[in-house]
């Protein structure tokens, strides 16, 4: 019994930490990779605001699907030949060979699941599926950001091993939330990439030679405030890791880019098609139609149809893509549904999120809440 209690709490730290970036730096990250676009990538500058708007969609598909958990994070240092040579065999399946499927498995799929988002772009560009290749590249733009957390490339994630524990939140989400506006840069030179195994591999590498400083900046914030929160905590911590926070969310924001050329390149370079989300989700068992307010009640209502049996997450979040409300978590029939959610006065004025969240199916709808 109490190996399942433990087993089940580690679970939880594990889907509650493999967040990869908070959602505001996602966003950043994909907004920002436009500036490394080329000429030749106008076409694709339409699909950003599709980006911006799911940047975090592999985050909430872990929400309905676990298996996704895997698919943020790899710790680099499990593998005895990356704590030699720093760096492992790249082929999944020869690793299991090695190392059998249950260990490699359980330190993380993230780059496999970056190649696997380039695949499969690669196939939706040059079949001209322009709703799968949206989704596919806003996957591919998650990954890839993810791949440039340095937390989430090794076993100390939390600074659990070296008396950090609790780095993980403090330094992906509520430092970088909290200077968000510090985060400038300009758009790298965008260029075709011979070999995507291991130009991944070779980000990931030198990547995670950061998980040391942003450690020494959490020691030295902690020592500098006399506590881990706080606005001198982030301070400090913010000087000590900014240095090289922003250049790898630089970095970030052009290997998207560069994945994204180099996947157009290989898909035939055809002129480049765009799908309004009424059009990308039309065919999917569960479609959100609209939200509107309704005066007479003070409240907001939610429509969606269910066209097959599923199981669907309807929540509330506010701009920072934080939890606001829970609003359905049910399996449902076929069907026409419309969900009430009333603000209470907790909740202020500003743009909110509804999210509708079924297997492998996310949508997103952007609305103010504002003074009627
Ligand atoms: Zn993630």
């Amino acid at each position: 019994m109490k190996k399942i209690i433990v087993n089940s709490l580690f679970l939880i730290t594990l889907v509650f930490l493999c967040a990869g970036w908070g959602p505001l730096t996602h966003k950043k990250i994909v907004s920002k990779s436009s500036l490394s676009f080329n000429d030749e990538m106008y076409g694709f500058k339409a699909w950003i605001p599709f980006l911006e708007k799911y940047a975090s969609l592999p985050d909430l598909i872990r929400e309905t699907l676990p298996e996704e958990s895997k698919n943020h994070f790899i710790d680099l240092d499990a593998y005895a030949e990356f704590l030699e040579k720093g760096s492992i065999n790249p082929d999944y399946n020869d690793l299991i060979v090695t190392y059998g499927k249950k260990f490699v498995d359980e330190q993380g799929l993230l780059p496999w699941a970056t190649l696997h988002a380039y695949d499969s772009l690669v196939v939706a560009i040059k079949s001209a599926d322009w709703g799968n290749a949206q989704i596919w590249t806003a996957k591919l733009a998650h990954y890839v950001a993810d791949g440039h957390m340095p937390l989430h490339l090794t076993t100390n994630y939390d600074g659990q091993q070296t008396n950090n524990k609790g780095i993980h939140r403090r330094y992906e989400e509520n430092m970088m939330n909290r200077f968000m506006d510090k985060v400038n840069y300009d758009g790298l030179d965008v260029k075709e990439i011979k070999n995507t195994q291991s130009y991944i591999f070779g980000y990931l590498y030198s990547n995670y030679r950061y998980v040391q400083g942003i450690m020494e900046g959490d020691t030295y914030g902690k020592k500098m405030a006399g506590a881990s929160d706080g606005d001198m905590y982030y301070r400090e911590m913010w000087n000590k890791t900014s240095d090289f926070t922003v250049p790898l969310l630089e970095r970030a924001s052009n290997a998207y880019a560069c994945l994204l050329y180099t996947a157009w390149k290989n898909a035939g370079s055809p002129v480049v098609g765009f799908l309004g989300e009424d059009k990308i989700f039309a065919g999917k068992d569960v479609v959100l139609k609209a939200i509107y307010w309704d005066k007479d009640e003070m409240s907001f209502k939610i429509n969606f149809v269910v066209r097959k049996r599923s199981f669907v997450l309807l929540e509330i979040r506010n701009e920072k893509g934080e939890k606001v409300k829970t609003l359905l978590k049910d399996t449902l029939w076929v069907g026409d549904n419309t969900i009430t959610w009333t603000p209470d006065n907790s909740v202020l004025y500003g743009n909110y999120q509804v999210i509708l969240n079924s297997p492998d199916n996310v949508q997103i709808k952007v609305f103010p809440f504002c003074a009627n």
